[in-house]
């Protein structure tokens, strides 16, 4: 039995068009995540039989094949929900649409939500290579802090719970924006899921937080 597994797409391809278009959904759910999972299952495998044999000249590349994988695969799951189609999508968080905490977390973290997106609109488009912009969650401070993730795995502070991801890599936009990367940025802000990134940032505040000493 795998570890892990594929999720369903919460929609169909053409959920997200026209700001990303159903054949680029297709190929990105279907071949690229789909990929990962199976990264991720086969390095297990590799790091079981690496244990079985006592054959450990391959660990270093196990041990990052394994956070390339997994962190692949984690941060497309929680791409896919962290979109909806324009018509319900994007805008900002506001109280009225019952997600007032995350909207006021994001002005006491940031200054203003005009300030947050600027700041992840140009970590994600800015990524050298292939990479992620990224909304986490960080539980020491408990304040919402932007990364710029290198591949799916670089660049993160150790302990953060993402909650709202961008993917800037080339297979998530190329098809459709070509080189347009930052058309793709701001055309994304458009199906956001704000119910999503809410839930998201509700469920990593209240996590018991193993970073702090004992009460
Ligand atoms: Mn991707």
């Amino acid at each position: 039995m795998p570890v892990y597994t594929l999720p369903e797409l919460p929609y169909d391809y053409s959920a997200l068009a026209p700001v990303i278009s159903p054949e680029i959904i297709e190929l990105h759910h279907d071949k690229h995540h789909a990929a990962y999972v199976k990264g991720a299952n086969d390095t297990l495998e590799q790091l079981a039989e690496a244990r079985d044999k006592g054959t450990w000249g391959t660990v270093n590349g196990l041990e990052k094949n394994l956070a390339f994988h997994l962190s692949g695969h984690i941060l497309h799951s929680i791409y896919w929900q962290n979109m909806t189609g324009p018509k319900d999508g994007g805008g900002e968080p506001l109280a009225a649409d019952g997600v007032g905490e995350l909207a006021d977390a994001i002005t006491e973290s940031f200054g203003s939500f005009a300030g947050f997106k600027a700041q992840l609109s140009k970590a994600a488009a800015t990524t050298q290579g292939s990479g992620w912009g990224v909304l986490a969650y960080e539980p020491l401070s408990g304040r919402l802090i932007v990364e710029q993730v290198y591949d799916h795995q670089g660049n993160v502070g150790q302990g953060s719970t993402p909650i709202l991801v961008f993917d800037a890599w080339e297979h998530a936009f190329y098809l459709q924006y070509r080189n347009q990367k930052v058309d793709f940025v701001e055309a994304m802000w458009a199906v956001v899921n704000w119910q999503d990134v809410a839930r998201r940032y509700e469920a990593a505040r209240s996590r018991a937080n193993t970073l702090l000493p004992a009460p």
